[in-house]
């Protein structure tokens, strides 16, 4: 375990099994169909990449970057930094994204694809951290539920680091702190 670290919460083997359920879900859901994976950078990459391997259908891939956090408090500030490369009109559209917390990052991001017309808009989120939600959006695929802890690896970082970890765990007081 990284240094920086509290705990493990997830593990690599959790990780792998939990999202091999969200895949086997998304083909049967989508059969016949392709899916659009719209990937929120740069937390969704390991995720995705590993999501996208258990999807048995034919996909497409974008990505969009946006900010709303800095540090370890949410802002509720949202601003599109990098916009999606192809049109998602008549597409079946899946938003992947790392960690829904207030909400409020994906209640503009489906405000904001919704006017581009696709054909389905639906949310996949590796983890639900409910108890801080400030606005209410449909989820349809979760990954884990987790309570509200500040959490690192596997694709989500703290002051850009800690993204390469292939665990989900609890960043130490002491980290935030030293890196503020
Ligand atoms: P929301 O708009 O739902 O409050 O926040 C969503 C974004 O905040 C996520 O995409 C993620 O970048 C960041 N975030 C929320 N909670 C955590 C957390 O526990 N750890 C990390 N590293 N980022 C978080």
């Amino acid at each position: 375990m990284h240094k920086d670290l509290k705990e493990i919460l997830i593990s690599p083997e959790e990780l792998e099994a939990g999202i091999k359920k969200l895949g086997g879900r998304i083909s049967k859901d989508y059969a016949g169909r392709c899916v659009t994976l719209v990937g929120v950078l740069k937390g969704c990459i390991l995720f995705m990449s590993d999501l996208a391997k258990n999807i048995s259908l034919d996909t497409r891939m974008d990505f969009m970057m946006l900010s709303s956090y800095s540090g370890a408090h949410s802002t509720g500030v949202v601003r599109i930094l990098l916009d999606l490369k192809e049109s998602i009109e008549d597409c079946d559209v899946l938003i992947i994204e790392d960690i829904v917390d207030s909400g409020l990052t994906m209640e503009y991001m489906l405000q904001n694809l919704k006017t581009r017309r696709p054909r389905s808009l639906e949310i996949c989120t590796l983890l639900d951290k409910p108890t801080r939600r400030r606005a209410n959006i449909p989820i349809k695929y979760t990954g884990f539920t987790i309570e509200d802890k500040f959490v690192v690896g596997y694709g989500l970082d703290y002051n850009g680091i800690y993204r390469n970890l292939p665990y989900i765990g609890e960043l130490k007081e002491s980290a935030i702190e030293i890196r503020k």
